[in-house]
């Protein structure tokens, strides 16, 4: 059996950033809060967890005092950095350099627009926390479509300024683009392209490398967006793809008189992982089936 990981996938900068941000600070300190998941993965979670990294959620966050918290890449809205400043809190600042740049700019885009009446727009998943931060620098006035579906939310005798979470998708972006710059024909739109190319140029790489297995594994926690999103990919070129999140959940039978398997995953999965995930098949296929 032919047993191959993706190179394309694994962390992205990003995500490598935050965790060694942690790492780093944790040598000095027993005790290090995270707000919200350092990554979507509980492998990941769960190693920084033994060195002293303890998830916090935004509810607890609002109650503490005299604490260091690390904030993840995803990045927060202003209100998280005001609560820190009057609680003495030491904010270690994990947040992507490319999402501190796109918060900035809608910040700025939004501050300085001309026409009050401007619509700003995020397409993201709502609730998502990179999007909670997104929307958190226009005072919590942009608008946030999941698809180009949801229009019908803006009014188009007003003008339009587009920018996207960094995870979605490219296509869906340029469709709901298309959409606006049509339907809103008497006003400006305004486009800002801002998916991050470490996700959009894997689309294509995880689109050649399913096609080439028999079975795809994809390794992914569940709450990550673009592991779904990418997983849906590797669904639409090659139909025998599983989702997976650990070894515990591979079925023997999935491959049972497989030849070869492809392991691939999401910006959030650990390489140590996707390694683990082949081990686990290998082994598997020689006690079972060799
Ligand atoms: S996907 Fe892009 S924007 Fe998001 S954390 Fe990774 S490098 Fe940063």
């Amino acid at each position: 059996m032919i047993i191959e990981i993706d190179q394309n996938s694994g962390f992205c900068f990003g995500v490598v950033e935050a965790i060694r941000k942690a790492e780093e600070t944790l040598l000095l300190l027993d005790v290090l809060y995270c707000l919200g998941d350092i990554v979507h993965n509980d492998v990941e979670i769960n190693r920084l967890a033994e060195k002293g990294l303890i998830t916090i959620d935004h509810e607890k966050y609002f109650t503490m005092k005299d604490a260091t918290v690390l904030l993840r890449a995803h990045g927060e809205p202003p209100s998280t950095y005001e609560y820190a400043t009057k609680n003495n809190i030491k904010l270690i600042d994990a947040t992507c350099p490319v999402v501190l740049k796109l918060q900035q700019r809608i910040r700025i885009g939004h501050d300085s627009a001309h026409n009050k009446n401007t619509q700003f727009v995020i397409f993201g998943k709502k609730g998502h926390a990179e999007v909670n931060g997104l929307v958190g620098q226009t005072n919590g006035q942009a608008i946030v479509l999941e698809s180009v579906y949801e229009v019908e939310k803006l009014d188009f005798n007003r003008p339009i300024e587009l920018y996207s979470q960094t995870t979605k998708d490219l296509e869906g972006f340029h469709l709901l683009a298309k959409e606006l710059k049509n339907r809103a024909t008497e006003v400006p739109v305004k486009i800002h392209d801002t998916v991050c190319r470490q996700v959009a140029n894997r689309i294509p790489a995880i689109r050649k490398f399913s096609a080439r297995f028999e079975l795809i594994l994809f390794v992914s926690g569940q709450k990550s967006s673009n592991g779904k999103m990418l997983f849906d990919i590797c669904q639409s070129v090659n139909q025998n793809s599983k989702f997976i999140s650990s070894i515990e959940d591979i079925d023997l039978q999935w491959i049972k008189n497989i030849g070869s398997v492809g392991v691939c995953g999401a910006t959030s999965t650990p390489k140590e992982l996707l390694e683990e995930v082949a081990g686990a098949v290998r082994k598997l296929a020689s006690e079972n089936f060799m």
